[in-house]
């Protein structure tokens, strides 16, 4: 086909077609404009302004820039949760490893699992001691 040969040559340069909105107020043809970000961004203090980039995505309705897809912020946002969900189970593993520690050595104590470590009264021991401990004491 002619066209298709044409535009494959890069000879054809035509406005990027958006997904139609609307129809134009003047004509029966599907807007064309390139749509901006719906997005308000802060600019100064107080006040917001629309962001100035031209529309990449359509999110529910409404046109957004790359920065701003909301698509990316709920997949970071979901990345987050993730990793704290991780944070939160590595804690929670480190705080049941030295509990079980401070039950071997028959003492009680607190757990600084951010430096796996178990403190009884103004002792610090790490776990590594505190296991080599319990062994040295047959516990
Ligand atoms: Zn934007």
């Amino acid at each position: 086909m002619e066209e298709d040969r044409q535009e494959a040559a890069g000879a054809v340069q035509r406005p990027r077609r958006l997904q139609p909105r609307g129809m134009s107020a003047f004509a029966a043809e599907p807007m064309t404009a390139v749509e901006k970000c719906s997005k308000q961004v802060w600019s100064g203090s107080w006040h917001t302004r629309p962001c100035k980039k031209p529309g990449k995505v359509q999110h529910e309705g409404k046109w957004y820039c790359g920065v701003h897809n909301p698509e990316r912020r709920i997949k970071r946002d979901q990345e987050w949760r993730a990793a704290s969900d991780a944070r939160e189970r590595h804690s929670a593993q480190i705080e049941t490893e030295g509990r079980a520690l401070l039950k071997r050595l028959g003492a009680a104590g607190y757990v600084d699992y951010g430096v796996r470590s178990i403190r009884v009264r103004r002792l610090v021991l790490s776990f590594d001691d505190a296991e080599k401990l319990a062994k040295e004491l047959g516990r």
